[in-house]
């Protein structure tokens, strides 16, 4: 097995990954609007990589080599670390960043200098880097959603997995014993530093991906659907009930007089209204009912399993406490009533855009009757 597993050329593949991912983080945090943990992961893994070398390269001053290496390597990991906290909205201290340093520059002088040993530092180092590998599988762990984190969770675990076995051999024999566990961990080291890459790069895009979604389906000023979010979801929804044999209603809201609220208050108090009747909305929802912006001042809420009657009620209650809220600002309070219109799959077809037809012609009769009322379709 060992002769299979030759440690030369494994040691040179460790090279050449840790190189390549390194490459791989530097180049995709480039991007000029690369979020900030990315920046953090590159440096972390330039200065990683920096600090292997030094530790490899034995024409090196034995300060350099022997000491200084170590205190590097546990810096990048530092640096690695913060960007996991800041991809989880939280940070590390530069304080914690240079303690973790500390201790590896304490440890490695203390078995150079005083206790020469190499075996000893070896060891420290293994036991040390694993526990620093394990720290960061940690902070991506807490982070939950695990086909995101997944890969870089076991990137990290595997990572100090085969540092802490390497440390283990090393308190068991000699450090010159070449053995299976060295060759193996020389082994999974690579093969762990692709997971990290991969992993790391994976959970970025999984959260341009989210923020994109979100650009496009979603209002940004009161966070309901808005056109597009209605269509995608909308045709879910009405599939789902169409198969499920259970009644599909939609509400069309429309808030009354909203242009006069404008001229009165200035747009920025329209804006607060808006946002408000789409809290006030929300609140009132199931999990799986949906609310799109349909236009300007108009709000489409999607019922899956509501009959007309029951729709109606909903409306109802919705309409009274619009009528009752008071949009509470600065220097003023708004009151204002939306009028709705109800249309439902049991008078109407379960296709979404006939729906929306059937309740908006019904909410303009509520605007023709008087406004702040209900009419069905
Ligand atoms: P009605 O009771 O008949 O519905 O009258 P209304 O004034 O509510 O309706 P109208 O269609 O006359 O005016 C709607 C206004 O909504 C016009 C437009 O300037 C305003 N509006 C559209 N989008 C926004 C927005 O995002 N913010 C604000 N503040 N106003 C908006
Ligand atoms: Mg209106
Ligand atoms: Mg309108």
């Amino acid at each position: 097995m060992c002769g299979v597993l030759n440690l030369d050329t494994l040691l040179l593949v460790q090279i050449c990954v840790a190189l390549l991912t390194t490459g791989l983080l530097v180049a995709s945090a480039c991007y000029a609007e690369s979020p900030p943990e990315q920046r953090w992961w590159a440096a972390g893994n330039v200065v990683i990589t920096l600090g292997m070398a030094m530790s490899s390269v034995q024409a090196l001053p034995l300060v350099l080599n022997a000491i200084v290496c170590y205190g590097v390597i546990a810096f990048g990991l530092g640096l690695a670390l913060r960007g996991l906290r800041v991809y989880c909205a939280e940070t590390l201290s530069w304080t914690s960043i240079v303690i973790m340093a500390g201790v590896a520059l304490a440890f490695a002088a203390y078995f150079t200098l005083v206790v020469p040993s190499l075996r000893a530092r070896l060891c420290f180092s293994g036991f040390y880097f694993a526990i620093l590998n394990w720290i960061c599988a940690l902070a991506v762990a807490r982070h939950g959603n695990w086909r995101v984190t997944g890969i870089t969770v076991g990137g990290f675990t595997l990572l100090g997995l085969a540092l802490f076995l390497r440390g283990v051999h090393m308190l068991l024999h000699n450090e010159n014993d070449s053995s299976l566990v060295i060759a193996l961990s020389a082994l999974i080291v690579p093969l762990a530093q692709i997971c990290i890459a991969f992993g790391l790069i994976l959970m970025v895009m999984w959260r341009y991906a989210e923020r994109l979604r979100r650009l496009s389906t979603l209002d940004a000023l009161t966070g309901a659907l808005n056109r597009a979010g209605l269509e995608i979801q909308g045709k879910r929804v009405g599939l789902r009930a169409l198969r499920g044999g259970r009644s599909l209603a939609v509400i069309m809201i429309d808030v009354d007089c909203f242009k006069v609220i404008n001229d009165t208050y200035g747009h920025p108090v329209g804006d607060e209204v808006l946002r408000h009747l789409a809290r006030l909305v929300k609140l009132e929802l199931r999990p799986h009912d949906l609310l799109a912006r349909f236009g300007g001042e108009e709000f489409v809420l999607v019922l899956d399993g509501v009959s007309l009657d029951t729709a109606l009620n909903v409306a109802e209650r919705l309409r009274a406490r619009i009528e009752h809220e008071r949009v509470e600002l600065e220097k003023l309070s708004v009151r204002y009533t939306a009028s709705m219109g109800v249309a439902c799959s049991d008078q109407h077809d379960y296709d979404l855009i006939r729906l929306i037809s059937a309740g908006d012609a019904a909410m303009y009769q509520a605007k023709r009757a008087g406004r702040n009322r209900i009419v069905a379709g």
